[in-house]
Order: C-alpha cells, then structure tokens, then sequence
C-alpha cells in the first residue's frame, strides 16, 4: 500500500470500516475490498465491504434514531452542522489530499471542492433554523389553513465517486437539517472521503449526547445487494441518489414498491454554445471551467460546443492553445492540471467515442489518445468537423474531450442543444442580452450558465430536466426534499 500522498496525521486516523450506531466496525463478512489511487494504480486501503444484513443494521440504526433526532431542536440541528462546517475547514487541506489520493484530481481542485463541500453544510446550519410553513385565512373565509413541514424519515442516500466529499455533503446537510436520520452508500472507488467526514459528523453529535444512529455509513463492492433490502423496508421513507441515468431508473422502479419520496441527480450531456457576437476570450477561459475539472467527469462537463460557423475555427484554435498549455500527471503534484480518469475503463470507453467520431470523419486537433505508462490518464483532446451523430456528441464522455460542432443559426443551435434525452445543464456565450434572455427561456436545462462556464453554488437549486433527474440539492429547495407538506384545516 502506498498511502504517502496522504497526510500522516490523517492516515493514521481514517476509518476504513463501517458507521453503524455511532460504532466503526468490519462487516459481518470480515472482507474488505481494495481502493486505489488512479493516478499511480497502487492500493491506498482495504474497506470493509458491508453485505446485506449490515446495510439493515444500519437502517436499524437511522430508524431508531429517528424519533429523537427529529425532536431535536432546529438550533442544535444547525450548530452540530455549524461545527461538522468548522472542523472541515480547518482540516481543508488534509481532506482535499485526501480526495486526490482516492479521486486523482489535482490538489488546487480537490481544495476547490473542500470549499464547495464544506458550504452545503454551512448553507444548511443556517437553514435548519427556518422550517419553513403557513398560516392564513381560507380564501372562502369558513376557517384557517395551517401548512407545517415534517422530515420525511429515514434516507437511503447513494453517492457517486467523482466528487467525493460534495456529493456527499450536498445530500447529508439538508437531510441532517431536516431532522431526517441517514444511511450512506459511498461509492466504491472513492469512499475515503466520505469515511472521514462520517467521523466528523459523528463526533460532533456525540459530544453533545445526541442519538449515534443519525448517520451510518456502509460501504460495499456489492451495491445492489446492499441497498435492495434497505429499498423494500418500511421504515425507509426517503432515497436520493446521484449517478447515471441508468442506475438511477433501476433505482426508480425499486423504489417505486415503497412509494418513497426520491430525488435523482442523473447524468448530463451540456451543450456550450458560442455565438459570433460572444467575447471568445471569455468563452474558452469558461470551456477550461466547464469541460476540465475533474478531467471532464464532472456531471456539468461540458460535453459538447457548438459554435457559430464564423467564429468556429477561431474558437477552435483558442482552445487547441488552451489544451496545449495544461499540464497532465499526478494530482498530489504541483503544477499539474489534468489528473487521471477514474479506472482503466474509463479510460477505454473515453477512447473508443473518441475513434468512433475520427471514424465519422473528425480531425484531431490536440491529443486523442491515452498517454503510455502508469495511472489511467487520457490526453486533453479537441476534435472539429465532428459529426453531430457521433458518441462523443449524442452520450456522456466524461473525459477531457472537446468535440466542436458547428451551427449556422440562432435556432439550429437551439435544435442541437434540445437534441438530446438530457437536461441537466447548459453554457452560452453572448453579448446579446435578448439573445440570452431567449435561451434561458427555450434550452431544456435545469441550470443555465450565461457568459460564465460555472454554474454550481450551495446556496442555488441544482438539479436537471428530462432525463437528468427529479428534485434539486442546494438553495432553500434542497431541503423542502427531506420535508413532508402537512396541511391542516381548522
Ligand atoms: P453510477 O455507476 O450510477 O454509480 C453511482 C452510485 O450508485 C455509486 O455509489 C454506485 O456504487 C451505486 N450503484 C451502482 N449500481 C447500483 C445498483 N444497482 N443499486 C444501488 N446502487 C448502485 O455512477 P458513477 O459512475 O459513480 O458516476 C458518474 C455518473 O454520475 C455520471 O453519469 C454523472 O453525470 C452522474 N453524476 C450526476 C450528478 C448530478 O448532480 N446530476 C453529479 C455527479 C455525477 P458503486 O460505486 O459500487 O458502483
């Protein structure tokens, strides 16, 4: 094992078995399986691999503690949140090197997304404090109409590995807000990151005596199995899941037996426009934004740019330029820019789209292959004259490819973005404020950056159309998610 990326004072620390009951312990089976850092291929530790009877232990636990925990007064709620924010960002830099060593991205990222994570949590200490509710008077004057906020109970909440803390905190700070207890299935390559977090949390309830069964945490090889006892329980009233489409519809029709309340944060395939009249040394600073962190898997990557034809071979170049002066290796080490892909799949499937639309007939205009030697890296690529029909267009790459497609017209660019199954978000560059003002009304987006290649923000309600999800995390929405509407009459 080679764990000398991460900081001695936190190897020594961090948890690798399961969170049940406010007791870390191994999983029924004793096994454990490996996870690795991508950008060196050597094992960082061994996890517990929960089983099936471990994730009902665990929702044993956020069950019974679910009656004390939503009686917990609103401002304990919130400083238990206020302290999990505080902790965080002391150990900023310990947990971002942490989130390199499981995740590969590189360092200044990895901080990006400790700052990021740790505002979900801060967003929501302030927001346990404002249940939100009614009282008036009914309009045909026969009496009063109270409307008042319950949590919904106990939550099943599944994360994926691309963001290892934030996908984690953006789920956790509004349920705990709420006054719902939590069991979380972290995601198999990267649940370091959530292991320690979970032990943040866990100190700052039981220092104040509070129910240990708030958060549990079973991290297993065997996902299915593991959460499809916990789906067909009762006592479970809430999932909320982020990760692909396709596990995500599985997760749908599963949940569909219990009629659980469910929030989907699903896959995306965001076009980036760019129009003639646009500032095009902001549109390539924003498509660095949109389509390199995390080496393009990032749900919101930008995953295809559609460009004006007369500014096309323009943008094009400025971006080949762009490409050309990233920096790819190992995250941990300064100056880089470009961290690995996930696993050695990742870097397969990134490859084949990529050949694919070369075979359609694209020109590569920088990169376009995997690197050789060590960690699961792919070459920063730009591709032009590529086909609106190719994979790297009509699916989600999630790698560092730019594929440039080009449009001839304010409602051929609409066509092209409307194009596709998904809708979580989309970019475009104009100095048109009219121009702008039409797009925010037509593209099928839940989210739409104007001018700005970033649009994610806790305090905002994040979340996608079509196929790209149901319900939304951030903003006041995120936590009306782990409420339940009670309506009284009197
Ligand atoms: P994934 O394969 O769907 O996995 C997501 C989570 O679901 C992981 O914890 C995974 O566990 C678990 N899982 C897989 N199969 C399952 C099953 N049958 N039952 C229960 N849980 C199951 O997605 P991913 O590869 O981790 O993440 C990439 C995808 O997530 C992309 O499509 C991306 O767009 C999407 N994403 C969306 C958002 C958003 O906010 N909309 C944010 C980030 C990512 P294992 O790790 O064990 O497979």
């Amino acid at each position: 094992m080679d764990t000398s990326v991460i900081p001695p004072t936190l190897a020594s620390h961090l948890p690798t078995t399961l969170l049940i009951d406010g007791e870390w312990g191994a999983s029924s089976t004793r096994t454990t399986f490996e996870v690795s850092n991508p950008a060196t291929e050597e094992s960082l530790f061994d996890v517990s691999d929960a089983s099936p009877a471990d994730g009902l232990r665990a929702l044993d636990a956020a069950a019974g503690a679910a009656a004390q925990w939503r009686t917990t007064p609103p401002r304990v709620r919130s400083d238990v949140l206020r302290e999990v924010f505080d902790v965080i960002t002391v150990r900023a830099a310990d947990i971002a090197a942490l989130i390199t060593a499981e995740c590969g991205k590189p360092f200044a990222e990895s901080q990006a997304e400790v700052a990021y994570g740790a505002e979900f949590i801060r967003w929501y200490s302030e927001q346990a404090v404002r249940s939100p509710g009614l009282v008036r008077t009914a309009p045909a004057g026969t009496g009063t109409q109270l409307v008042r906020s319950r949590p919904v109970g106990p939550a099943l909440l599944i994360t994926p590995w691309n963001f290892p803390l934030a996908m984690v905190t953006r789920k956790i700070a509004p349920a705990l807000a709420a006054g719902c207890t939590v069991v979380i299935k972290p995601a198999r390559l990267t649940p370091l990151t959530t292991l320690y977090v979970a032990e943040i949390v866990r100190e700052a309830l039981a220092s104040r005596g509070l129910p240990a069964g708030v958060i549990n945490v079973v991290p297993t090889s065997s996902s299915g199995a593991v959460t499809e006892p916990i789906l067909a329980d009762p006592r479970l009233r809430k999932l909320s899941f982020t990760g692909s489409t396709q596990v995500g519809q599985g997760l749908l029709r599963a949940a569909a037996t219990g009629v659980l309340r469910t929030s989907m944060e699903l896959g995306g395939n965001a076009p980036f426009l760019v129009f003639a009249d646009a500032d095009l040394d902001a549109a390539v600073s924003g498509a660095m934004t949109a389509k390199m962190r995390n080496s393009g898997q990032t749900c919101v990557a930008a995953n295809r740019f559609l460009v004006e034809a007369s500014v096309a071979e323009e943008f094009t170049e400025r971006l080949r330029a762009a490409f050309d002066a990233l920096v790819v290796g190992d995250g941990s080490v300064p100056d880089v820019t470009v961290g690995p892909l996930i696993e050695a799949a990742a870097v397969d499937k990134v490859d084949a789209a990529v050949q694919q639309a070369v075979d359609d007939g694209a020109r590569v205009r920088i990169g376009g292959s995997a690197p050789s030697g060590t960690g699961h890296f792919y070459l920063p690529t730009v591709l032009s004259d590529v086909s609106p029909e190719s994979v790297v267009v009509t699916e989600e790459t999630f790698g560092p490819v730019a594929p440039v497609v080009t449009f001839g017209s304010e409602e051929e660019a609409l066509q092209l973005a409307n194009g596709t199954e998904y809708g979580l978000v989309a970019y475009a560059y104009t100095r048109d404020l009219g121009r702008a003002m039409r797009l925010t009304e037509e593209i099928e987006a839940g989210m739409i950056g104007i001018n700005r290649g970033l649009v994610s923000d806790a305090s905002a309600p994040f979340g996608g159309l079509k196929h790209s999800g149901l319900g939304r995390e951030g903003g006041e929405a995120g936590i009306e998610e782990y409420l339940e509407t009670v309506y009284v009459a009197m």
